[in-house]
């Protein structure tokens, strides 16, 4: 039997590579794109999930009905779920309030328990992170999944993402960008592929309002603009960044993103969220840095982090762009 898989589980990873045209036009060299839209939970955070749950199975801190608590823009928890209902755990999701109505949907129709906490700064104890913590430690046989700073975040990537890349692109690849939430992608992805060859150039991608551009341009953690991207945009240097090989970074925003979104869409047929236009952004910058050092046959890889259907009511929604001063894509003005 072929393309067959014997638990869904299995159905995790493997995601296809696409050449996406307009970015490589742009760039003026090849832009591949990988599909993580094709996970079960139809984001890239279901790597995530799956490591985090089989490292706590194999430390012995997750038993047998036991529950997992996380606190999540979102995606994480998706993932989370429908991994916790594979293996028969519950789940318990912490999300700030203003993260998009179709993920708090959509992890009440998983199953999740959610609590929504309204938006703060790290520092305080009501961020999302510190709320799923305490009640972590407050309920029994419960384990905190802890995506920032538990590295079987990234070793998802250096372990999946990072030899798929790899062998897809039959070993040809130049460089490669995403934006950070966790860092779990870039520096999972980035120390995987530096172990086939220390030459990929590794970019950050940044939105606006993330202090990590100004970290690795001048080893300043500093944050200038907003951006109304989710699951990506980090103000510290997380467990999972701890020694990522950043070697360059670039700075995209919004209004470039949503370009690319809209591009993407119309020309293209694939319906992505914003964080996926950053990332195509960022890498048609390091497509274009690349072919002006000569490099005219570069291959460059991103992320094409998750499914546009669950921003239906934000990026896809013409009122809301235009409340938040973006531009609206044509067909829904
Ligand atoms: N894009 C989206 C839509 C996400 O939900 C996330 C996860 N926070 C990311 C990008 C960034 O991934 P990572 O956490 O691995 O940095």
């Amino acid at each position: 039997m072929t393309g067959t898989r014997s638990s869904s589980l299995d159905l995790i990873g493997n995601t296809p590579l696409v050449l996406l045209q307009g970015p490589s036009e742009a760039a003026g060299c090849e832009i591949w794109g990988k599909c993580e839209f094709a996970n079960p939970g139809a984001s890239v955070k279901d790597r995530a999930a799956l490591w985090i749950v089989r490292d706590a199975e194999d430390k012995g801190l997750l038993k047998a009905g036991g529950t997992i608590v996380e606190g999540t823009a979102g995606n994480t928890g998706i993932g989370l779920a429908l991994v916790a209902n594979a293996l028969g755990y519950k789940t318990v999701i912490v999300m700030p309030e203003n993260q998009s109505k179709e993920k708090m949907d959509t992890l009440r129709a998983l199953g999740a328990e959610l609590v929504l906490v309204p938006p703060a700064p790290f520092p305080n104890p009501g961020h999302f992170v510190h709320t799923s913590r305490r009640l972590a430690e407050e309920t029994a046989g419960a384990v905190w999944a802890n995506q920032f700073d538990n590295v079987a975040n990234r070793k998802a990537h250096i372990e999946s993402t990072a030899p798929e890349i790899w062998e897809q692109m039959d070993g040809r690849i130049d460089g490669f960008t995403c934006a950070a939430g966790t860092g779990g992608t870039i520096a999972g992805v980035g120390l995987g592929l530096k172990a086939f060859d220390d030459n990929i150039r590794i970019a950050l991608t940044d939105p606006h309002g993330a202090a990590l551009y100004n970290y690795y341009a001048c080893g300043e953690l500093r944050s200038e603009g907003s951006s109304v991207a989710e699951g990506i945009g980090q103000g510290r240097i997380t467990a999972n960044l701890e020694g990522a090989p950043i070697d360059t970074q670039f700075r995209v925003s919004d209004e470039e993103g949503i370009e690319w979104v809209g591009r993407l869409l119309s020309e293209e047929g694939l319906c992505l969220g914003l964080s996926s236009g950053i990332n195509v952004a960022g890498a048609v910058a390091l497509g274009q840095q690349l072919v002006a050092e000569g490099r005219e046959d570069a291959r460059v890889a991103t992320i094409l982090c998750d499914t546009g259907f669950r921003y239906l009511s934000s990026l896809y929604n013409a009122e809301w762009l235009r409340a938040k001063g973006l531009p609206v894509f044509p067909w829904l003005a």
